[in-house]
């Protein structure tokens, strides 16, 4: 049956109840006693129907479903019929709410800054990124105009010219951004800005590293083609110079190779898939190898003492040795004969620590920070003379790095040097 018919039939009942109760009553009573029940009966239902009107125009004023009444007769139907409404509602609300939620913390995750502006340019909603890129403060800027807060000649031209089918790359407090403006619905505008400064700094390391190393690679390559032309020009040089040439060719072919292990003992190194397979290190069976190794090195020209009182250590047993070395060695080849070589391992309260110190030439302050770098070197020629690749402490910077240590240097030129490694205090197994 239809709502409409139940509502009519319902209300037709209820008054022709209140009639059939006049009836009864005037024929028990009399008509006067029987009409004024009627009249009653007819006041009460006129009643009820304001009672509940006026509960309704109560319940508009705060529309929350929970407070709406049960109502009586049709009111019921009404009642129940405007819960399901308002529950609808409230759900639909809900569910905007939380996906509005959702999207607006995706939009601060977004490492992009995104910037919506309306049709002249004035900043509406912006995101905690593009707040960062471009310095914008999204609750004192809202409603001023983008080209006043981003103060740049190149954005302004890209804002004038209106060519916004290609990005723009922005140079902006000190970053380097790619802005692309992308118009959407009723002429608004999105803005959207990605950090390319950290890709940028990358690439040019890149390219810095292959200039460094076709540099490093074509000395050898020249010395050893000259020596090749001399050798096909004149067939018969004497033995004596003939083999001088040899011994320094094959000289510059070792460089050459020790530069190449080097760049892909870094490159490995650098590669994240080449994730760290940490096992226990015997540190007094390496450390006691590496002292031998550095006697050899040395042979004899210097006093080189270890103290070992370390814990084992959690880690790659190659690369700890590979650092480890490189640091030694680098004491004997920085160090003039009869100078003094310390290598200690021990514990400290922050972890396990290895040090080498040594007596040698020392290092001025203004190179220790960017010993690490790639080919960096304070003396070449002492380097080179003494095998050097400048790419030694290179490698210990990113072994120390893959192992959460720390490289700490302290030198003054003329008295000596002191590397100090120290390893996490998770790092010692006891
Ligand atoms: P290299 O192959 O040139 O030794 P490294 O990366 O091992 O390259 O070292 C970088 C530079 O740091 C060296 O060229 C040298 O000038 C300086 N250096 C490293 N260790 C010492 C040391 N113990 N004493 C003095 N200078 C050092």
């Amino acid at each position: 049956m239809s709502p409409h018919l139940i509502f009519w039939i319902s209300a037709l009942v209820r008054i022709v109840l209140v009639l059939a109760g006049t009836g009864v009553a005037c024929y028990l009573w009399g008509a006067i006693p029987g009409l004024v029940l009627g009249l009653l009966g007819m006041t009460g239902l006129i009643g009820i129907q304001l009672f509940y009107l006026q509960r309704l125009s109560d319940w508009l004023e705060n529309p929350n479903s929970a407070r709406l009444p049960d109502g009586w007769g049709a009111w019921t139907d009404i009642f129940s019929r405007l819960y399901k409404l308002r529950r609808g509602d409230e759900k639909n609300q809900a569910e905007l709410a939380e996906w509005l939620a959702r999207f607006r913390q995706a939009m601060t995750l977004l490492p992009d800054g995104v910037v919506i502006m309306d049709d002249v340019l004035f900043l509406e909603w912006c995101n905690p990124a593009a707040e960062k890129h471009l310095g914008l403060s999204l609750l004192q800027d809202k409603g001023l105009r983008v080209t006043n807060l981003v103060r740049s000649p190149e954005f302004m031209d890209y804002i004038i010219l209106g060519r916004y089918e290609t990005p723009l790359t922005l140079s902006f407090r000190e970053r380097k951004l790619i802005a692309h403006i992308i118009p959407f619905e009723n002429r608004r505008q999105i803005l959207v800005t990605h950090d390319v400064t950290e890709s940028e700094r990358i690439d040019m390391m890149r390219r810095d590293f292959i200039a460094n190393a076709s540099h490093e690679l074509r000395t050898p390559l020249t010395v050893i083609n000259g020596f090749l032309e001399i050798a096909s020009m004149q067939p018969d040089l004497d033995t004596a110079t003939r083999n001088a040439h040899l011994k320094l060719m094959t000289e510059q072919g070792e460089r050459m190779q020790r530069l190449v292990e080097d760049m892909l003992t870094l490159t490995r190194l650098e590669s994240i898939d080449h994730p760290l397979r940490p096992e226990r290190i015997n540190m007094r069976g390496l450390l006691e190898q590496i002292l031998q190794e550095a006697h050899a090195l040395s042979a004899g020209r210097h006093e080189i003492t270890l103290e070992c009182n370390g814990p084992d250590l959690l880690g790659s047993t190659d690369e700890i040795r590979s650092a480890l070395t490189n640091l030694v060695t680098n004491a004997i080849r920085y160090t003039p004969e009869q100078g003094r070589i310390q290598l200690i391992w021990g514990s400290t309260s922050q972890g396990p620590k290895f040090v080498v110190q040594d007596n040698g030439i020392g290092i001025s302050a203004e190179h220790i920070s960017r010993l690490t770098e790639r080919f960096y070197r304070v003396d070449k020629s002492r380097s080179r003379e003494t095998q050097g690749t400048g790419l030694g402490l290179a490698i210990v910077k990113h072994v120390l790095l893959r192992h959460k240590a720390n490289l700490l240097i302290e030198s003054t030129p003329g008295t000596g040097s002191k590397f100090c490694v120290q390893f996490p205090g998770t790092a010692a197994v006891a």
